[in-house]
């Protein structure tokens, strides 16, 4: 009662929308007089005249109007099609950075061009995002006629575009392309090895054309780089049987230690148990060489570039065999090497040890050694689209889901009436009592529309059904066409002619959006066929005056017998699924209408509808073959549904809130590598991370005994255990020097170190050594690390029963092994750096190749009802009293498979120079 009175005071929330929108559309309408009076020369000439007055400080905001005018009018005299007032709204809440709403039909393609363009105008770049590349391709090329009048570039990104090509895209004011691919663009640009590489400039501005889907359908599941490292097993396996020969450096009996000072011990190795490092004596190197040799691993010398990587396998080998015990350190089960955790002893589902040691492990406990297909990146839509400055988007469907997109993005959706009011006949739904009389009952309806000349769209939710339908259809004789989402062009062609007299055009969910459907057919389309794809624009034009009145005679017709039929064959899990469906109907005032198909073995009804629905139906004798519509099912279906939007939308949300700790941690890492690709000092902060390690030493020194020469000497020992640095200056010399000298003294030497390095083969070619290792090691630990994150997920997941919060526990977690990988990646970087020996090298400035692996870029859609599989939010994000993890979901084979995107981008030779620099086979650097 008291929300109606409120209502009624204040207006609903569209009414209140629109009225501020209706004063912008009166400015944009007065000044269009002035834009219809230029000349076409003036265009551009305004169009730079904004960009100036942009740059003297005007709002985009004060410049709306002019701006949106000049569009509307460029709109007019290149496509012939002046923007409606409508449109120039939608146009406007774009602008804002806001969902607008505008059905089917009504012109979105158009109606965002407006806003594009007056936000290209700050030269930060604006992308308008499709469903897929077909659409892409079509809405540049559609409205590219008008960008060019008005003086600005557009560009489009697609799938098997090279790089040089995508950067050239990017650079365009406005660029059209899919969401795959904008995503896989940014993760690849975050996995290159220089800044030149990188192709996007940027995430200002982003329009989303339906947006609905790509935010709620597609969200459920991530983007994904991944790639197969080369398999090599078979060393580790090979070193695991070797490792036994070498020899451990004696130890001084009397200290338990290995002597002190630079005279090598007799042995092979040495152990760090404290760190859990190997270092090995010159001893030991040729200890290995002659293993390798022997076994006919290597034929030429240990310390060439192609062999030097078995110092790898074998440092691994030892740790695992010397440093890292059964039982103690992890467990075996279920034929699975396990993490132990060394503080709190829980066992580490699925967590991996990294740099090759859990793979020694397995190989010490000769159980399989696994070789894996590694995710090298990954992201949800959510967080890429979170990263612009503005987003905006536009569907036919938001309203449904109003409140996910303001609590997840916090967009606003802003409803915009059709410009003609839609007179389709949305009646009730048919229910039966099962599939079989449901499908029967579907043909008597189809064959009888179809002879009648009305066409028909059939909606189904899988390919499955629309084959089973389709071969129906077949049985009895009735001609008609299956769209599944294989073929873009080609379902465009199709959907262009849905309309058609007598058409009768199966379709599931998937297919059929970003078309409209003309009564009658299309006269464009079909005069395109007619003069050939090649044809002139002459050819053309003759073609369309002999399709135009054709079209018009069959509009007419086909308006008579009622317009364009939606008949869905079942529910889909939400309701604005259902309405996109509806709404390819009765576009632009013309007439149409739409009925769902119901049985109580569809997969909703089983699963959502409750036992009500059954025992209801009884009531009513249903019988046999019988059909039942009453305005109390719709009700119950519609509740139905809502609880399968509600689940879906906390599995979005916990899936989300799940990749918030990712997402933090991906900023992070990418922007401490972009740091690093664009640092031409990187010794600056090797020297500093060799300093903050001295730190540690010094302040331990300063803490420890009163006997001078053994502090030194137990000093020296670590400084050359963890940076593997000789001072000059001998222990006494060390001894007798007051402490604030002391500290001097080192961290002197330790800068002269690397200046020398430095000194000796140029500070650039030191820089990109150090880049290279740096991004190898920054790439591969993150990779691991992404795997522990993911076996985090599922083992917090289990925690839920011990009455912990597992999204908590997570996050703590989570932010605890993130800090130790970033520590790790620093000091052994500097450790390296201060340990490499320099020698001169050809150095090959050979080009450099974007991706150090073949890349596979997977985004895996959901299909209908089905749950994600267990290693992912369902699962991870169970609460403790159960709740949304009860419900356990047939999962739908077919769907996710059709859907999957594949590409491999350019592949890196295992001969070509490393794309590092470092002149090295890229087998025997970054690729090993
Ligand atoms: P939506 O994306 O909203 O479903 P589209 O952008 O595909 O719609 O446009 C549907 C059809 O409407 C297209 O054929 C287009 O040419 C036409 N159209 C759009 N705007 C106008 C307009 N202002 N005047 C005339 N036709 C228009
Ligand atoms: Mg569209």
């Amino acid at each position: 009662m008291l929300q109606n009175f409120l209502t009624l005071l204040l207006g609903s929330k569209h009414e209140r929308d629109l009225k501020e929108l209706v004063p912008i559309v009166q400015r944009i309408n007065a000044l269009e007089p002035e834009a219809m009076a230029l000349a076409e020369a003036d265009f551009p000439v305004r169009t730079a005249e904004f960009k100036r007055r942009i740059a003297g400080g005007e709002s985009l905001d004060v410049l709306l109007p002019e701006a949106y005018a000049l569009a509307r009018e460029a709109a007019r005299r290149k496509l012939g099609e002046r923007l409606f007032d409508v449109q120039l709204m939608g146009g406007v809440v774009l602008h804002k950075g806001k969902i607008v709403e505008m059905k089917t039909g009504e012109g979105k393609t158009l109606a965002s061009v407006p806003s594009a363009y007056l936000n290209s105008l700050t030269g930060a770049g604006v992308h308008i995002i499709t469903v897929n590349d077909y659409l892409a391709e079509r809405d540049a090329a559609w409205m590219g006629p008008i960008y060019s009048l008005l003086g600005v570039s557009v560009g489009v990104i697609l799938s098997q575009m090279d790089n040089a090509q995508r950067k050239e895209s990017y650079a365009r004011d406005i660029t059209y392309g899919t969401n795959n691919e904008f995503g896989f663009d940014y993760l690849r640009d975050n996995m290159c090895w220089s800044p030149a590489e990188k192709v996007q400039r940027g995430h200002a501005f982003s329009i989303v054309d339906e947006i609905d889907n790509i935010l709620i359908d597609e969200a459920r599941t991530p983007l994904i780089i991944s790639g197969m490292a080369e398999d090599d097993t078979f060393k580790f396996a090979e070193v695991n049987k070797l490792v036994d020969q070498l020899v451990e450096c004696e130890k001084d009996p009397a200290t338990g230690a290995y002597p002190e000072g630079n005279v090598d011990s007799a042995g092979d190795f040495k152990l760090e148990e404290k760190n859990k490092r190997v270092t090995f004596t010159d001893q030991g190197m040729n200890a290995i060489e002659g293993l390798l040799l022997k076994r006919g691993l290597i034929r030429d010398s240990l310390f060439i570039d192609e062999n030097f990587e078995y110092i790898h396998y074998f440092t691994q080998a030892l740790r695992a065999h010397k440093l890292f015990n059964k039982d103690v350190d992890y467990v075996l089960q279920d034929g699975k090497v396990q993490i132990v955790d060394e503080f709190t002893g829980r066992i580490l589902y699925g967590r991996r040890y990294s740099e090759g040691l859990h793979q020694a492990i397995e190989a010490k406990e000769r159980i399989k050694i696994a070789q894996r297909n590694r995710t090298l990146a990954t992201i949800t839509f959510q967080n890429y689209f979170r990263m612009y400055g503005k987003l905006a988007g536009m569907t036919g469907t938001a309203d449904t889901e109003a409140q996910e997109f303001s609590k997840i993005y916090n967009l606003d959706v802003v409803v915009i009436p059709t410009n003609r009011p839609v007179i389709r006949d949305d009646t009730d739904d048919v229910i039966y009592l099962t599939e079989e009389e449901k499908l029967a009952a579907i043909c008597d309806e189809i064959q009888q529309l179809h002879t009648k000349g009305q066409p028909v769209l059939v909606g189904t939710i899988s390919i499955e059904k629309s084959e089973v339908l389709s071969r129906m259809l077949v049985g009895r004789g009735i001609r008609h066409e299956v769209l599944n989402a294989k073929n873009h062009a080609r379902e465009a062609l199709i959907i262009s002619e849905a309309g058609a007299e007598g058409s009768v055009t199966i379709a599931t969910n998937m297919a059929g959006r970003g078309t409209d459907i003309k009564l009658g057919g299309n006269a464009e389309f079909r005069a395109r066929r007619k003069a050939g794809t090649q044809g002139t624009a002459d050819q053309y034009s003759a073609a369309i005056a002999v399709e135009y009145p054709k079209w018009q005679a069959d509009y007419q017709v086909v308006k008579s017998v009622g317009g364009l039929h939606v008949l869905g064959t079942e529910r889909h899990e939400a309701r604005r699924i259902d309405n996109q469906l509806r709404g390819r109907s009765g576009r632009q005032g013309d007439p149409g209408s739409s009925r769902f198909y119901i049985s109580l073995d569809d997969d909703l009804m089983r699963l959502f509808g409750g036992e009500n629905i059954k025992g209801l139906m009884s009531r009513f004798g249903m019988k046999k073959g019988e059909p039942i519509v009453h305005p109390w099912l719709n009700n119950s279906i519609a509740k139905a549904q809502t609880k399968v939007e509600e689940r879906n939308f906390e599995i979005r949300k916990h899936l989300l809130e799940y990749d918030d700790v990712l997402n933090e941690q991906r900023k992070f890492i990418y922007a401490r590598r972009d740091e690093i690709i664009s640092d031409p000092r990187l010794t600056e902060r090797v020297i500093a991370t060799g300093e903050e390690l001295w730190a540690v030493i010094f302040e331990k020194y300063a803490h420890s005994g009163e006997n001078r020469s053994a502090k030194v000497a137990a000093l020296l020992a670590e400084l050359r255990e963890s940076l593997f640095f000789d001072p000059q200056l001998g222990a006494e010399e060390l001894a007798a020097l007051p402490a604030e000298e002391l500290d001097a003294t080192i961290r002197g030497g330790l800068r002269r170190n690397i200046e020398e390095k430095a000194g000796e083969i140029g500070e650039e070619l030191l820089n990109r050594f150090i880049m290279a290792e740096y991004l190898r090691s920054i790439d591969s630990r993150w990779q691991d690390h992404l795997e522990n994150l993911e076996a985090l997920r599922e083992a917090v997941s289990l925690r839920a029963y011990s009455q912990k919060n597992p999204l908590l526990e997570y996050k703590l977690e989570g932010f605890q092994i993130f800090d130790e990988m970033l520590y790790e990646i620093k000091t052994a970087i500097a450790r390296k750096i201060f340990k490499v020996r320099i020698q001169k090298a050809p150095v090959q400035h050979g080009p450099s190749a974007r991706a150090p692996l073949a890349l596979q870029a997977s985004h895996s859609a959901m299909g209908q009802f089905t749950a994600p599989s267990s290693h992912s939010a369902l699962a991870a994000s169970a609460p403790a009293g159960g709740g949304v993890a009860a419900i356990s979901m047939k999962q739908n084979a077919s769907q996710p498979e059709a859907a999957q995107v594949k590409r491999t981008t350019a592949k890196v030779g295992r001969n070509d120079p490393c794309p590092c620099g470092s002149g090295k086979k890229y087998k025997y650097c970054h690729g090993q």
